[in-house]
């Protein structure tokens, strides 16, 4: 079948790969210059398979009062005139609740545990180079209080029990020694000793490559916008982007944060908002002096991850719209928290300061499936953990267009849920 993909970031590529891989033939229109330009070109690095939890939490639901008055704070509300955004934020605040919380974890943990087995498979056959490690993340908690909640909510859980460990905070140091600064300041951690770390856009570019060079080749229309998809009786006709007129059999929506607006003259409607986030990759100058593993600031929700020759330090949550500008002061917080703790083992002349919007759903779920017109299918909304996701839900996409059941329940995540 002709298919395109529409987006050429990480889920779109995935899409892609699957898609080729059952014998479809596949165009990818991407709007940047090349692909893995949008939100997936600097982000955590995380492959993060085992914290899938969304932010949607009572913890976190407590902490906005305090957090709207702190100018430092991990999440940052500006009210704006754009229904979406209440409309998000109303959604949101629906599923701050216990119940709707662990619903979430227990539809995406599968997903992700997927996700995990499908990049090990890329990873061993397709020789993709993409800085990946099998790192271990270790999420340290600075207050008594959330480490004990982290260490009770492992206790009852035994499944994570097996694969997570909690340490104290000399364990914590044994694991990971350039904790020595934060030490004094930690209460303890939980340590994952299989979880992964990688850089998102050299796989997007490796995809890419591969997917280029395969016999049947994958075609790519990079610097092109899909500006409307046409549709008659209910069932796709054509794509027309800014520079031609496609009439595939069928096409994905992969387009992240873009996709409301370019679904919305279609009248569907998917509940997708930016939650922009920052980064930072300073050039490592001392490797003792950073840390090997993955690590998490659970309080200041900040990471922190080496990937290649620099350190990857991302965080923060701005629901401001769809400006993505670098904002100096966010950047400055990630610069200081650095140096709080890891002092000068990186080079703050060369920061390659980056901001970019999460296609953030309210409950932390994607949207993955078809729609209710034939032949216009979604992958969109993995919100903070797309690089995490992608695989796995790229291969949903493939298995449902192919008409296959997939082999992880994917309920939830269609888009009549969502
Ligand atoms: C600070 C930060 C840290 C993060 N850390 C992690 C992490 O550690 N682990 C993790 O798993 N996830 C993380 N994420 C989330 C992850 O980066 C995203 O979920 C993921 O990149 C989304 O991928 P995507 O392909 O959906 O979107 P994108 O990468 O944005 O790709 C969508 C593409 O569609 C294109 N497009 C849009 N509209 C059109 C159109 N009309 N025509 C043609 N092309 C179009 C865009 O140009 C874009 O390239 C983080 C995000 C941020 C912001």
């Amino acid at each position: 079948m002709d298919i395109c993909v529409i987006g050429g970031g990480i889920v779109g590529l995935a899409s892609a790969w699957y898609l080729a891989e059952d014998g479809h033939d596949v165009t990818v229109i991407e709007a940047r210059p090349g692909v893995g330009m949008g939100t997936s070109q600097a982000n955590g690095g995380q492959l993060s398979y085992r914290y899938i939890a969304p932010l949607a939490d009572p913890e976190v639901l407590a902490k906005i009062p305090g957090w709207m008055l702190q100018p430092d704070a991990p999440v940052r509300f500006r009210p704006r005139f754009d229904p979406d955004q209440w409309r998000w934020l109303v959604g949101f605040l629906q599923v701050c609740n216990r119940r709707d919380q662990s619903d979430s974890v227990a539809a995406l943990l599968p997903l992700s545990l997927y996700s995990r087995q499908l990049v090990g498979e890329l990873v061993a056959q397709a020789g993709l180079d993409f800085c990946w490690r099998r790192n271990g993340k270790l999420v340290v908690h600075r207050d008594r209080g959330s480490f004990e909640a982290a260490r009770r909510r492992l206790d009852a859980q035994p499944t994570l029990a097996a694969a997570q460990q909690a340490l104290d905070v000399r364990a914590c140091l044994q694991v990971e020694p350039a904790l020595a600064r934060m030490a004094p300041h930690l209460a303890g951690g939980i340590h994952t000793p299989d979880e992964e770390v990688g850089d998102c856009l050299s796989l997007c570019r490796e995809l890419a490559r591969v997917l280029s060079a395969r016999e049947r080749p994958v075609r790519f229309l990079v610097g092109e916008t899909v500006e409307r998809i046409e549709t008659r009786q209910g069932a796709l006709t054509a794509l027309v982007t800014s520079q031609r007129r496609l009439e595939p059999a069928a096409c994905v929506v992969a387009s992240g944060t873009d996709t409301t607006r370019l679904l919305r003259p279609l009248g569907v409607h998917v509940p997708i908002y930016p939650l922009k986030g920052y980064s930072i990759s300073p050039p490592v100058l001392a490797a003792g002096g950073v840390p090997e593993a993955s690590i998490t600031d659970y309080q200041r929700k900040i990471v922190y991850a080496r990937i290649g020759e620099r350190l990857r330090v991302a965080g923060m949550a701005d629901i401001v719209g769809f400006d993505a500008s670098v904002r100096a002061a966010r950047i400055d917080t990630l610069v200081r928290e650095t140096r709080e703790n890891f002092g000068d083992a990186v080079d703050y002349r060369d920061l390659e300061e980056w901001a970019g919007l999460r296609p953030a759903t309210p409950s932390g779920r994607p949207v993955v499936g078809a729609t209710r017109i034939r032949g216009l299918w979604l992958n969109v909304g993995q919100g903070a953990l797309g690089f995490t996701l992608a695989a796995g839900c790229g291969r949903l996409i493939a298995d449902r267009i192919g008409g296959r059941q997939p082999l992880v329940p994917d309920a939830p995540f269609m888009p009549e849920a969502a």
